[in-house]
């Protein structure tokens, strides 16, 4: 019995118990495996047990791994820090980049997604299935200013959002965040919290519906995210195990 297959189970249920707490359907949430620093082989078997989102941190590894699964149906997150000249390699790489946090680089994305439609109908192809249509893309939310290094700090919030809105090769569907880690899960609430009122703070302002994806939670705290509404939860270590460290 594959320790993955164990692992995901029980991560179902937390998911079923945490949304039944509060209301919410399961199904709502979205699972995005984590697979940073594990092999292509690792990602492969949880999608054969069903796993259809992946997020990965950097632009290289993936760029290795994804050689290896050429043939996998999935959607593949960006969920790291992404440096602006890396733009064009992490549009080709990817569906959604879940860590935009500032204009210049929601600029150069949305550039570089323009490149990749006009090329789109010329032969070499994308390794991505789905047809080259607009950038799906969350912004990325400080939500400590002491502790988190990336993210886009509360009053740049809604100009960022309002840029990102102009750019035609972009879709901005919500928000993202890492609060700090607290050994204690519930000490995060306030976090998870604070990001979902402020996306219902720019749904105030750009309209009802224009903010569904609140990215949050993580393997020891997604609960608490589920009960604050959380629609995708990004889960490595309760999944695949402990990463190895560098
Ligand atoms: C690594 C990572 C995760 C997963 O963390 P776990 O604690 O292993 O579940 C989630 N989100 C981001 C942005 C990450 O870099």
């Amino acid at each position: 019995m594959s320790a993955i297959r164990d692992n995901l189970v029980r991560i179902r249920e937390r998911i079923e118990r945490a949304a039944y707490k509060v209301r919410r359907r399961a199904d709502e949430i979205t699972l995005v495996a984590i697979s940073k620093t594990h092999p292509a082989n690792t990602i492969r078997e949880a999608h054969e047990l069903g796993v259809r989102h992946f997020g990965e941190n950097r632009i290289q590894e993936w760029e290795s791994k994804r050689n290896l699964l050429p043939d996998l149906d999935a959607t593949w997150h960006m969920v790291g820090h992404l440096q602006s000249n890396k733009a064009a390699r992490a549009v080709r790489l990817f569906h959604t980049i879940d860590s935009v946090d500032r204009s210049s680089l929601a600029e150069r994305l949305d550039r570089e997604r323009q490149n990749q439609h006009r090329e789109a109908g010329k032969p070499g192809g994308s390794f991505l299935r789905a047809p080259v249509g607009r950038m799906r893309v969350l912004i990325e939310v400080k939500l400590d200013s002491k502790s988190a290094k990336s993210g886009v700090d509360y009053e740049d919030l809604e100009a960022l959002a309002k840029r990102i809105r102009e750019l035609p090769g972009l879709e901005l569907r919500g928000l993202m965040a890492v609060p700090p880690y607290f050994e204690e899960p519930e000490h995060a609430r306030p976090y998870f919290r604070r990001l979902s009122e402020l996306r219902d703070a720019l749904q105030g302002e750009f309209g009802a519906g224009s903010f569904p994806v609140l990215s949050m939670g993580m393997s020891h705290d997604f609960e608490i995210a589920i009960e604050e509404g959380a629609t995708e939860i990004r889960v490595g270590t309760a999944l695949f195990g402990d990463r190895p460290r560098a």
